[in-house]
């Protein structure tokens, strides 16, 4: 999608979404790179891929906004972060708002949301929320396991739910206009896999291939991987907090963290 597209008013600012085109399994139908315009002053929230044409068509839609004035990052995963050099070069080098680099002036509101990745921020904006990878539209998100992923990830939906949005931009799919309900629906989704997984441990099913076909039956094989990588999640949660049966030895994150980088 070369042209922006209208999304969102948050008082005087107006949102414009543009997707990259690199749809897939991970990224549904694309990243979502976000432009944010405030008084004439344009903030660009997770500019892609380094997809140069898309990369291009933002400076072009920056430039006809208004100024550039920043660079917003929810999170270092390539599909989001690789195009944030080459659009700050193209730019003028304006401001990067991203973890670990939070003291920036910008009319985004930066929250530490850890859980899909270790540095993962969510914006607001008024009453408007830009949930990255963290909340997508019409798809659950990947927790790769390692230190507590999905303990951290839960607690970041809370953290959301508290904020509540009005509309969430996600960072993969369409804006989520019922956002009150689409946080309650994925803390809803976890737990219901969480119980799933546990009576089938209790049926005394421990091949981790029969419990994805048992527990993750509704998955496609396209993201049968990715069903792996949250159950194994799911198993660490489940360690954690002393409620894994004991027979069941779950393989630690030495197994599974090289999953974990650039899974969307
Ligand atoms: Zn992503």
């Amino acid at each position: 999608m070369l042209t922006e597209r209208l999304v969102a008013r948050a008082g005087e600012a107006g949102v414009y979404l543009m997707r990259a085109e690199n749809p897939g399994p991970m990224t549904l139908s694309g990243t979502n790179s976000y432009l944010v315009v405030d008084r004439g002053e344009v903030w660009v929230v997770d500019p892609g891929p380094a997809d140069i044409r898309h990369i291009h068509a933002l400076a072009a839609a920056v430039r006809r906004l208004g100024e550039p004035a920043g660079v917003a990052l929810t999170h270092d995963h390539g599909d989001h972060s690789e195009g944030v050099e080459p659009l700050r070069e193209e730019l003028g080098e304006p401001p990067l708002l991203r973890f670990g680099a939070l003291l920036v002036d910008s009319p985004l509101t930066a929250v530490h949301t850890p859980g899909h990745a270790a540095d993962h921020l969510v914006f607001t904006l008024g009453d408007v929320l830009f949930s990255g990878d963290l909340i997508l539209g019409g798809s659950s998100t990947i927790v790769p396991p390692g230190g507590g992923t999905l303990i951290a990830y839960l607690e970041s939906l809370r953290v959301v739910e508290a904020l509540e949005p009005r509309l969430i931009l996600p960072g993969h799919g369409e804006p989520i206009e019922d956002a009150a309900n689409a946080v309650a629906r994925q803390l809803e989704h976890r737990a219901a896999r969480e119980a799933g997984l546990l009576a089938a441990l209790s049926d005394g099913l421990r091949e981790r291939e029969v419990l994805l076909d048992r527990v993750w039956a509704d998955v496609p094989p396209a993201l049968r991987l990715a069903a792996h990588v949250t159950m194994q999640s799911h198993l660490e949660k489940l360690d954690l907090e002393g409620r894994l049966v004991e027979d069941f030895e779950p393989e630690g994150r030495r197994h599974w963290g090289h999953l974990s980088a650039d899974t969307g």
